[in-house]
């Protein structure tokens, strides 16, 4: 059976193959592609306790790609998830406090943006040969710390491909930025933007539908892409491990075949918790997917007034890569919540733009009743931190105690319920030593990154992941190029036309 894929913008409806949708990555409408309808698992539940992650990927992911071979897929499943990853597991389920700790911080960037980008380029290379696709592919990309460094890691040295990217200079992480400035890649390309990640992601967006330059670079061979979770090519593979964490609480006897989970998500720009969404769809078994906002709590909001207002300040948090006031993936949600209306979806999407907030009808709201929505601010997020390692010793990083306090509050509410959460730990404590360090209350919070970096170690016992090794060992750092947000267009023109 073939699935085909439409933008949320498109009245007409026209459908193109996921190869094509992987390809093109935003639709030039300016809508998100969504599948013509969600598929069901056609696997039975206790089947998964046998699947290996690349195993369970494949089933998943060929009921989204259909137009990929099995030997295609299999090929970029395997390419995607192997030695890259510090565990044969790659997304390892560990217990604190009582709740399941999903980890996707074992990758080569470790953040769970690995999960998707590592696959990604094999996806977009086998796609463009599918397709016959010519010419070169040019990766934009908006970043608030962990994508940018994930996707020029997946896209180095790639053949046939460009990447670039943008990050907010004073947003992200000191070791976020180190990672990004060390990058190899003669194909990679990453620029500080003056402005916020909202600034970057908008003008991002504004640079792929540009039609005038789109046919300049179809002259000169290229073609534009994104690494954003705007592309179903990363959407997708972020389903697999709400199936696999599924399956680990079954082996590990904290639930029994069949009965509801739920997940608390720390939530930026909408991709994993949409990815959870899309799995309950398919047929998992979630209660509840609770969205954990920072202090940039747009969605909280939303969720719980029906508004979704994004004038209002915008902060710079201990978790920066849910910094985000516009949250993309939304439009897709927003899609189905309206039944799949195309006009509805583009009028909310057009007060955003042009007001910059848009509210949904009561109606329209209470089918959002699969969410709970809360946020933890700066002083919650470093409390959670030092509680959790008070109990067993472990640290986790902010953006996942961001998720594990909301996970609290959200049992706060509900008592008496027995259904089981299990927290989406999304980064490692070493990508945010400074951060992880003031909840712990230790005095080398104040200093550098990498002596912030030992101290750390000092107090998790946890040896530092390759990620962290190779940075301390990197001497061939670039230097931070900072440009205004309105020269991203001329960054860009510059890289693809200077001959
Ligand atoms: C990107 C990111 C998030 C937010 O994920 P979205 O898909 O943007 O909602 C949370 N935590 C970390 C560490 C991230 O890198």
């Amino acid at each position: 059976m073939s699935l085909l894929y439409r933008s949320t913008r498109d009245l007409k409806a026209n459908t193109i193959p996921a190869s094509e949708a992987i390809l093109k990555g935003l639709s030039s409408d300016g809508g998100l592609y969504v599948p013509t309808s969600i598929p069901k698992i056609d696997f039975d539940l206790s089947e998964l306790l046998d699947f290996s992650y690349q195993e369970l990927a494949f089933r998943v992911l060929r009921l989204f790609y259909t137009d990929f071979s099995e030997s295609e897929l299999r090929k970029c499943i395997e390419n995607a998830y192997g030695d890259n990853f510090d565990t044969s597991l790659i997304a390892p389920l560990s217990f604190h406090d009582n709740n399941g700790y999903l980890e996707l911080f074992h990758g080569p960037t470790i953040a769970f943006k690995d999960i998707a980008l590592q696959l990604l380029p094999h996806l977009m290379t086998t796609a463009a040969k599918k397709n016959k696709l010519q010419k070169e592919i040019v990766i934009l990309t908006a970043t608030s710390g962990d994508t940018g460094k994930a996707a020029m890691d997946g896209f180095a040295d790639v053949e046939g491909t460009k990447i670039i990217v943008f990050y907010p200079k004073d947003g992200v992480s000191f070791i976020q930025e180190q990672q990004m400035l060390t990058q190899k890649g003669k194909n990679t390309f990453i620029y500080a933007v003056d402005g916020n990640f909202d600034v970057a992601q908008t003008n991002v967006k504004r640079i792929l539908n540009n039609d005038k330059l789109s046919q300049k670079l179809a002259n000169d061979n290229y073609q534009f892409s994104s690494a954003n979770s705007i592309n179903i090519g990363r959407l997708f593979p972020q389903v697999v491990y709400y199936f696999y964490a599924y399956s680990q609480m079954v082996k590990q006897q904290k639930i029994s075949l069949g009965s509801a989970i739920n997940f608390s998500v720390p939530t930026g720009n909408f991709g994993d918790i949409l990815a959870g969404y899309y799995a309950q769809k398919m047929g998992l078994p979630i209660n509840k997917l609770l969205c954990a906002s920072n202090k940039n709590n747009v969605l909280t909001e939303f969720f719980n007034e029906g508004i979704y207002d994004k004038n209002r300040p915008f902060y710079v948090t201990s978790s920066p890569s849910m910094d985000i006031l516009v949250s993309s993936n939304l439009e897709r949600l927003l899609f189905y919540i309206n039944n799949e209306d195309v006009q509805a979806t583009i009028d909310l999407m057009t007060q955003l733009s042009n007001n910059g907030k848009y509210s949904i009808s009561s109606e329209i709201k209470d089918s959002l009743s699969d969410f709970f929505a809360a946020f933890a601010d700066e002083e919650q997020t470093a409390n959670e931190i030092s509680r959790i390692y008070k109990i067993d010793g472990s640290i986790i990083d902010p953006h996942t105690a961001v998720a594990s306090y909301v996970a609290r509050l959200y049992k706060e509410k509900y008592p008496d319920s027995t259904i089981p959460t299990v927290i989406v730990s999304t980064a490692s404590p070493y990508k945010f030593p400074q951060s992880v360090l003031i909840g712990l209350h230790d005095s080398a919070a104040f200093e550098t990154g990498f002596t912030a970096l030992q101290a750390l170690k000092n107090k998790s016992h946890v040896e530092f992941p390759s990620a962290i090794e190779q940075l301390l060992s990197k001497h061939n750092k670039r230097a931070k190029k900072v440009i205004s947000s309105s020269d991203m267009k001329k960054a860009v023109e510059k890289i693809l036309f200077t001959k």
